[in-house]
């Protein structure tokens, strides 16, 4: 989806028409040279000089009307007085972003006069525009740095990745095929709350209804798919009609997913009425491109890979639905075993996928078509989302994705294998304190700051486990944000 930003330079009339002049070519430049940096992932619009109340305020409204705005972006090159401001910042509900930069790196130490004063003033007409948005409350990112530097380019584009994501949030429709899996309790969650905090449209559908495309799917649909799987993946398997079959789900999955505009979905092992295989393979080829899922009806977890996959756009290191599975706990050696029983994406694959058949244990059916293959490594970021009741929590942690310590030949399941920020044991113990899922969501693109900016974008709360993470800091931060974030 093209997502764009709107530019506004600020400033004021006092300074005369040579002045705003300048003011206005300057900001066309910037803007230029923003969007022809790759490092930035969306276009600016630059909308030109805010000068009076008036104009301030039309922008604001036009931006809040325009579906592709994603969010704007203000700098102040002059001093502009923020009272003007008031208006048009007090209605504006898009992402606002706040940048303090200058056009000039250096100061021209031979030249410099009060003209050039005069027109270059954002270290202090930053700081007026600082203290109003403070006033107001508002939910923002200050960023500074020069505006030609790298660093501060990548800190622009991380905040559009966010503000991008909230947008696509904003109109995300989940498809429900069952309900989620009996008992759990961290599956669970208040879809209404969910709909009025992030945007999702969570609905179930008729699992019958699904099991009626299957067998609908033509041979044709089927052969493409297979033909696709040959392209994608290395057939480790005897067993062509339990692929065919996954075949025929996926065909389903899509035509279901497409006719309803749905960017996610979940299905549940204990609700596969009139299905042969829990769908596997058909699940893994749906989430490589794009679709967020969740297993055993975690909705939450769904909705949310496909939020963070519309913010990883253009970015290919990989991103899927996860599940801690078994710890290692061979001391100084201290690893996580990550997996699930099937649905593990190959956009997070080391090497090409293998496509096997093999029992499942649970749900009573065929033994299902799925793919293997190990994770890659590199330093990734597992999330998840939790209901506090009233509110929701969304947790990160940063971890490293390392080679399997050795192979597992008889796991016959997609896996990765990671070690915890700051250490297994302190992790561990702080995912859980923060009520963390069995389920995640695993990048190896997006960092903290993105996740941290969309949960302020959105008004949720959000836990960072990281190298500096110790329990005791962690608790008073959990019992504090009970008072902060009460429901
Ligand atoms: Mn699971």
């Amino acid at each position: 989806m093209s997502y764009k930003f709107w530019f506004m330079v600020g400033s004021q009339h006092l300074y005369g028409a040579e002045v705003l002049k300048e003011v206005a070519e300057h900001g066309n430049i910037m803007a230029k040279g923003l969007n022809s940096d790759e490092i930035i992932p969306f276009e600016v619009v630059f909308k030109g000089v805010a000068t009076t109340p008036e104009e301030i305020k039309k922008v604001c409204v036009e931006a809040n009307g325009d579906s592709e705005c994603a969010g704007v972006i203000s700098w102040m090159h002059t001093f502009s007085p923020s009272k003007m401001w008031i208006g048009g910042l007090s209605i504006l509900n898009k992402p606002y972003l706040h940048l303090n930069t200058q056009f000039n790196r250096n100061i021209p130490f031979d030249t410099i006069d009060m003209n050039f004063m005069n027109t270059n003033q954002s270290a202090h007409g930053d700081r007026e525009h600082g203290f109003i948005t403070a006033r107001l409350r508002m939910k923002r990112k200050v960023i500074c740095g020069y505006w030609e530097d790298k660093a501060f380019r990548r800190r622009i584009g991380g905040w559009m990745r966010s503000a991008a994501g909230a947008l696509f949030s904003r109109s995300l429709k989940v498809m429900r095929l069952g309900d989620n899996m009996r008992y759990v309790a961290v599956t669970e969650g208040d879809k209404i709350q969910a709909e009025k905090d992030f945007g999702w449209s969570v609905n179930t559908y008729g699992v019958g209804g699904f099991a009626e495309l299957v067998n609908n799917a033509s041979d044709a649909e089927t052969n493409e798919k297979i033909e696709e799987y040959r392209s994608r993946y290395a057939f480790n398997t005897n067993n062509i009609e339990a692929v065919r079959y996954q075949a025929k789900l996926e065909t389903a999955l899509e035509q279901m997913l497409t006719e309803g505009g749905f960017d996610a979905y979940t299905d549940t092992f204990e609700d596969l009425y009139g299905l042969m295989q829990l769908p596997g393979l058909a699940t893994q080829n749906l989430m490589s491109k794009g679709y967020g899922f969740g297993a055993e009806g975690d909705w939450k977890t769904a909705a949310l890979a496909a939020v963070m996959r519309a913010m990883s756009q253009g970015l290919d290191n990989g991103l899927s639905f996860i599940e801690d599975y078994t710890y290692h706990f061979e001391l100084g050696n201290e690893a996580v075993l990550g997996a699930h029983m099937l649905e593990i994406s190959p956009a997070i694959a080391a090497d090409r996928p293998r496509i096997e058949v093999h029992p499942l244990g649970i749900g009573g059916k065929a033994d299902p078509a799925r793919l293997v293959f190990e994770g890659k490594k590199g330093d990734a970021l597992l999330t998840t989302i939790v209901d506090m009741g009233g509110r929701f929590r969304l947790i990160s942690h940063d971890i490293h994705a390392i080679a399997p310590l050795k192979k597992m030949p008889n796991l016959p399941v997609a896996s990765v294998m990671w070690r915890p920020e700051p250490d297994m044991i302190t992790g561990n113990e702080a995912w859980i304190l923060c009520g963390g899922t069995h389920h995640s969501v695993i990048s190896y693109d997006l960092t903290a700051e993105h996740m941290r900016d969309f949960a302020e974008i959105m008004g949720i709360e959000f836990i960072h486990i990281n190298k500096n993470t110790t329990i005791p800091e962690l608790r008073d931060k959990l019992a504090l944000s009970d008072i902060i974030w009460r429901g």
